[in-house]
């Protein structure tokens, strides 16, 4: 193995504690904590350990957590209506509505209801054309998480070539938005791309927001790639009846080529949760007009 491992675990830790600190000051100059509503709807294992993660790093960094648990069979006019009360309530600077929901909910209809200016997951199609157009406004956090990472491990990205593997609006087209808007040249990749493994092979930085187990092999890389793996794929483990987690991109052999690369688990995970509490806190600083001295 050749590639030095970026440890978003770390980074993540860091930004973390860079965010508490700047949550005391907002709060011991305004009074009140920054505050995150987490809706989560149904039972399903993954979304609720998530929901729990997020609430736990909400809490870590001194802001308040609001969970509203609801039962599966809630309508879409019961989640709308609770929508409409957090976007009313002064005490909630961020609301999030974990992914997927429930069949009788139309998840786009539920994103466009929450006010843009609390959407700190960066998802209602206001945020998204305000990326495009580079004005402020909240970015998804697993791009921006990405950015955060390749920044300190590349320092200025500026005229660096970046292929970007998946067009989804949650990871692949923000995520090649925030490389343009560093002066990548950009390529957006996705499943109709005729020959993938020569595009890929031409990047300084790759990042691989798939769906699909260990895909981008080593020989794919130009020699030093920075390398972002996005993916997280359950798979059968060594140990018959276990499963673990695996990146879209084939680890063993892509850290031989690579000159970075991002482990699955313990890298772009990490920075995603960090990158939300960071998000809760930009937004309830513009609502004050407070002026945040880091983690911005
Ligand atoms: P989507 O399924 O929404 O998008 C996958 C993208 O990959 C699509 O654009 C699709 O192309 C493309 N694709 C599929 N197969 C191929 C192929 N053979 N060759 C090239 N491109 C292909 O997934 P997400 O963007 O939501 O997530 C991607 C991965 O990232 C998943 O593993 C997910 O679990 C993980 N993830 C991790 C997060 C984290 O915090 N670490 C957060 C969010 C996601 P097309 O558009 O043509 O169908």
């Amino acid at each position: 193995m050749t590639a030095t491992i970026i440890d978003g675990k770390a980074a993540a830790a860091t930004l973390r504690a860079d965010i508490a600190v700047e949550v005391a000051r907002f709060a011991a100059a305004t009074g009140r904590s920054p505050g995150l509503a987490v809706v989560l709807v149904g039972e399903d294992p993954a979304s609720a350990v998530y929901v729990r993660s997020k609430g736990k790093a909400t809490v870590e960094a001194g802001m308040e957590s609001f969970e509203h648990r609801l039962p599966a069979d809630t309508s879409e006019a019961e989640l709308l209506a609770l929508v409409d009360t957090l976007n009313g309530d002064p005490a909630v600077d961020g609301i999030l509505v974990q992914l997927p929901l429930p069949p009788q909910i139309d998840a786009d209809k539920v994103i466009t209801r929450i006010d843009p200016d609390k959407d700190v997951d960066g998802f209602h199609p206001v945020n998204a054309g305000r990326l495009a157009t580079g004005l402020p406004g909240f970015v998804p956090c697993t791009p921006y998480g990405c950015l955060m990472l390749l920044r300190s491990q590349l320092g200025s990205l500026s005229g660096k070539s970046a292929v970007v593997i998946g067009r989804s609006n949650i990871v692949g087209k923000p995520m090649a938005l925030l490389l343009l808007g560093d002066s990548c040249t950009v390529t957006i990749a996705h499943s109709r791309t005729v020959d993938l493994p020569a595009i890929v092979r031409q990047a300084d930085i790759v990042v691989a927001a798939v769906g699909r187990a260990e895909m981008v092999k080593g020989d794919w890389l130009k020699p030093g790639a920075c390398v972002i793996d996005v993916g997280i794929n359950r798979v059968e483990g060594s140990e018959r009846g276990k499963t673990k987690l695996v990146g879209d991109v084939d680890f063993a052999s892509a850290s031989g080529v690579a000159g970075a690369i991002t482990p699955v688990p313990g890298g772009v995970g990490p920075m995603t949760i960090a990158c939300l509490i960071r998000n809760t806190l930009v937004s309830a600083a513009r609502r004050d007009g407070f002026t945040l001295e880091s983690a911005s």
